[in-house]
C-alpha cells in the first residue's frame, strides 16, 4: 500500500524519473563504459578490432587453427585488465550505488569481459559474453579462477586435462550466456538503459526493442555518440560514460527521495 502511494506521490509530482520505486531496472554495458578506466573499445576507430582481425583471435575456428595465438591475445589483455592503474570509473561505481539504492529489482548485462562492474560492488550482474580471469576446461567444463597466462600446456586443475583451458570468452558464433534469463529481465523492465555500447552486435542489439515492445520499458541510451542502434530509443544522453551515467543516476535516486516541502 505505502509503495503505492509513493508511486502515486512521485508521478503526480512530475518526478523526472516517470517511474515506480518498484520498477525493474536493465542495465546493459558495452565496452565504452570501461574506456575510461583505460581499457580498449573494440569498433572504435582505435579500438581492438581496427587492429586485430576478429577471425584471427575470436572465433572458435582460430582457436582451433592456432590456439597459441588466441591464447597471446587474450593473455595481452588479461594483464592489461590486472595492471595497476586500471580501476573501475564513476559510471561503474554509479550503477553499484544505483543498484544498492533501487527499491525494485535491478540487474547489469555487461558485455564486457573484464570484471570492473564486480569491483565497483555490482552484484546483480550477468557476464553475457563471459569473463576474462575465467578459464574454461574444454575436456570438462569446469569454470577455474585465472589471473596467469594460459598456454597449449596449461593443464586443467580440476581434470589434469592438458591443452584443453581456453579464456571463459563468448567468441563469435558462439551463443551467450544466461539468454533466457536476460529475457525474463528484459520483458518485465520498466526502464532499459543502454551504456556504451556500438549498437551493432547482435543479440545485445536487439534488447531495447524485447524491453519496449514486450515490457513498454522507458528506452535510454547513455553514449559517447549516437551508436547504430540510437533511432530505436527513445531517449539518449551523449557524453563521457563518467559525466553522465552519475549524472543520470542522481536524478534517478532524487525522485526516490522523500519530497518535503511540497504539496
Ligand atoms: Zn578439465
Amino acid at each position: 500500500m505505502a509503495a503505492n502511494r509513493y508511486h502515486i506521490k512521485i508521478m503526480n509530482e512530475g518526478s523526472s524519473s516517470g517511474l515506480s520505486p518498484n520498477s525493474a531496472i536493465v542495465v546493459l554495458t558495452g565496452a565504452g563504459i570501461s574506456k575510461e578506466s583505460g581499457l580498449d573499445t573494440f569498433r572504435d576507430a582505435d579500438g581492438i578490432w581496427a587492429r586485430v582481425r576478429i577471425e584471427d583471435v575470436a572465433t572458435p575456428e582460430a582457436f582451433a587453427r592456432d590456439p597459441a595465438r588466441v591464447h597471446e591475445f587474450y593473455n595481452h589483455r588479461r594483464q592489461g585488465l590486472l595492471a595497476d592503474d586500471v580501476a573501475p570509473n564513476a559510471a561503474h561505481r554509479a550503477l553499484a550505488d544505483l543498484e544498492q539504492r533501487w527499491p525494485g529489482e535491478f540487474l547489469i548485462v555487461t558485455q564486457n569481459i573484464d570484471n570492473l562492474h564486480e569491483r565497483a560492488g555490482s552484484k546483480q550482474l550477468i557476464h553475457m559474453h563471459g569473463e576474462l580471469l575465467v578459464a574454461l576446461c574444454q575436456s570438462c567444463f569446469a569454470e577455474t579462477d585465472w589471473h596467469q597466462d594460459l598456454s597449449t600446456e596449461t593443464a586443467c586443475p580440476k581434470c589434469g586435462a592438458v591443452g584443453s583451458m581456453r579464456p571463459n570468452v563468448v567468441w563469435f558464433g558462439e551463443m551467450p550466456y544466461q539468454m533466457d534469463r536476460i529475457y525474463r529481465a528484459l520483458a518485465r523492465c520498466g526502464l532499459f538503459l543502454s551504456i556504451g555500447t556500438s549498437g551493432n552486435v547482435y543479440p545485445a542489439a536487439g534488447f531495447v526493442e524485447e524491453a519496449r515492445m514486450t515490457a513498454g520499458a522507458r528506452t535510454m541510451e547513455l553514449n559517447l555518440e549516437p551508436s547504430e542502434g540510437a533511432s530505436l530509443f527513445e531517449e539518449h544522453r551523449y557524453g563521457p560514460a563518467g559525466e553522465i551515467v552519475p549524472t543520470f543516476v542522481e536524478e534517478l535516486i532524487g525522485g526516490l527521495a522523500p519530497q518535503h516541502g511540497r504539496s
